[in-house]
């Protein structure tokens, strides 16, 4: 009898594992472990995401015919620890063998390791053929490579699968159409847009809901507004209604931001996708067919698929080719603690209270929401990365180490030097105010960067690039911004740096 362990981010029905399972000598391990909510201060919107599917996942499984070992977060001898009930599951089974598909999380793959010598129990790890690239392929083209570029990877992964390819060229003569998918929405902003599907909590998931209140009441965010698909149909809903729907519109405001509009024309696929109740192939596939058919223009195609076919695979490959050592990094020395706004969003900056804010409510952001408002805020401020990667851990819902990790120490902050982004994601207030209209209602100007109304963000650029001028210096892609930078008198770098100080201080006690 092998024992089969399933984690909450491997739920689907046909993963190797489970193709290869015999329904009649295996069984199914599912653990429900409170510590994954706790390692760090879990959105209950996330942690009532993971279990409400993997509940849904253990009785379709049963349905079939498995025998599922399910420890439930209630369960009084759940000790509440994923190796402590592994542990238990392996004395209790003595199973030939543990088997588990590769792993999203590198503590998580120790501590099963672990587990397994100490018990004397062979593991084997089955590689998941979910995603495009192995391992393997991500390291072979990372050989010999002195820098790693997301361009050059995802040029062979599109030859590769020959996606969106004309014979041996790009369809439409380009591999990239980001100068057409920049735009704004301008003063008029967007126009009403459909809103997601919707998926009311079904019985299972109100049971989750109220549980997870009840173990985890001071955790962040809100279950009132918890609308996330749970299992694989409604994810494949969710899919089709974001291709007919939003996905026209998805590249060319991909970047734009607006008031109360957390959504706008993204797909809201990636926690579906993180959890495996949907395929990576058949999303790309179903965009692809789209801008085939005519539907949808090649712009917004090309976008939507560069996430997921570029980006999704790459920033995998760059987690488990460089951890444990990549979660350590720190090359900007960043110090700063995290402000507690980003608990609670109470802040004046509207930027910021309105990307919290909805994290807060639904444990979603957009990317550029992550990266050019959170993301940026904490980089300019100099927040220690190890904290701002737990921050991100934690709040939202499509959060899971190997994807979340790299996108913070690596494209956010610049944490590893420049092996992931070739030169720091940073910008003015003045960017926001361009891509949202947040600023209209700020007490703060994004065109200032001294004096009481100037926009924090503002004077913490020229402070950044102050602070790093000899490190930026060696980057020639940093030359225009330090150049502006030296346009710059003494004195107003030296007020700069005096504000710079104290929205630090202000930030310190808020
Ligand atoms: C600081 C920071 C932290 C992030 N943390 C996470 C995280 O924990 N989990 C996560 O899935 N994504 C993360 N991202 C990437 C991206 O922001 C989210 O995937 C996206 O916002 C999810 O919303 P969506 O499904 O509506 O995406 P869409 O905008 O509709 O994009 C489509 C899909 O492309 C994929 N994708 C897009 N950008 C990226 C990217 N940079 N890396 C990997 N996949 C991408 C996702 O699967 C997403 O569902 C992070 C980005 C930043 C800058
Ligand atoms: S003025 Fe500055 S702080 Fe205010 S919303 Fe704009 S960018 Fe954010």
């Amino acid at each position: 009898m092998n024992l089969l362990l399933i984690l909450g981010d491997q739920l689907d029905p046909e993963s190797a594992i489970l193709r290869e399972a015999n329904r009649d000598s295996d069984a199914l391990l599912m653990i429900e472990a409170s510590e994954e909510s706790t390692h760090v201060w879990s959105h209950k919107n996330r942690s009532a995401l993971f279990l409400s599917a993997m509940r849904h996942f253990r009785d379709d499984r049963i349905n079939e015919g498995f025998r599922v070992i399910y420890r439930q977060l209630s369960d009084p001898e759940n000790g509440g620890g994923l190796s402590s009930e592994l542990a238990r599951a392996l004395r209790e089974e003595d199973p030939q063998e543990l088997r588990v598909l590769e792993f999203g999380d590198h503590r998580v793959q120790s501590s099963i390791e672990a587990t397994c010598e100490d018990h004397g129990v062979p593991l084997t790890v089955v590689v998941d053929d979910h995603f495009f690239c192995t391992q393997q392929d991500f390291r072979e083209h990372a050989r010999g490579r002195k820098q790693l570029r997301l361009e050059y990877f995802y040029r062979e992964l599109r030859k590769r699968f020959d996606v969106l390819m004309d014979g041996d060229e790009p369809v439409g003569g380009s591999w990239n159409y980001d100068e057409k998918n920049r735009d704004s929405f301008g003063k008029e902003g967007p126009p009403e847009i459909k809103s997601p599907l919707s998926f009311p909590p079904d019985a299972v998931t109100q049971k989750v809901l109220q549980e997870v209140e009840a173990q985890f009441p001071e955790h962040p965010g809100s279950l009132e507004n918890f609308d996330w698909p749970v299992t694989r149909p409604d994810a494949l809903r969710l899919l089709r209604d974001f291709i007919q729907q939003r996905l026209s519109h998805f590249g060319r405001h991909q970047d734009a931001m607006w008031t109360d509009q957390p959504f706008l024309y993204h797909s809201l696929l990636s926690a579906a996708l993180n959890l495996k109740l949907l395929r990576p192939r058949e999303v790309v596939e179903a965009a692809e067919a789209a801008y085939r058919n005519g539907d949808v223009p090649l712009p917004s195609a090309e976008g939507f698929i560069r996430q997921i076919l570029g980006w999704r695979e790459y920033v995998r490959g760059i987690y488990w080719e460089f951890m444990p050592e990549y979660g350590k990094r720190n090359a900007l020395e960043a110090k700063e603690p995290l402000p507690d706004f980003y608990w609670t969003g109470d802040t004046e900056m509207v930027c910021l209270a309105e990307s919290i804010g909805q994290t807060l409510k639904y444990g979603y952001a957009h990317h550029i929401q992550r990266l050019m408002v959170t993301g940026l805020f904490s980089l300019l401020l100099g927040v220690e990365p190890k904290q701002i990667h737990e921050w991100y851990l934690a709040v939202y819902v499509d959060a899971v180490e190997w994807v979340e990790l790299p996108n913070v120490i690596g494209m956010s902050q610049f944490a590893d030097g420049g092996l992931m982004a070739s030169k720091p994601y940073v910008a003015t207030g003045k960017y926001i105010q361009r891509m949202s209209n947040y600023c209209s209602s700020c007490p703060y100007d994004p065109a200032k960067s001294v004096g009481e109304d100037a926009c924090p963000f503002t004077t913490l650029y020229w402070d950044f690039l102050d602070r790093h001028r000899k490190r930026l210096e060696k980057n020639t892609r940093m030359g225009l911004q330090l150049r502006n930078l030296d346009r710059k008198s003494d004195g107003e770098r030296g007020q700069i740096e005096k504000q710079a100080a104290s929205i630090r201080l202000r930030c310190r006690r808020n």
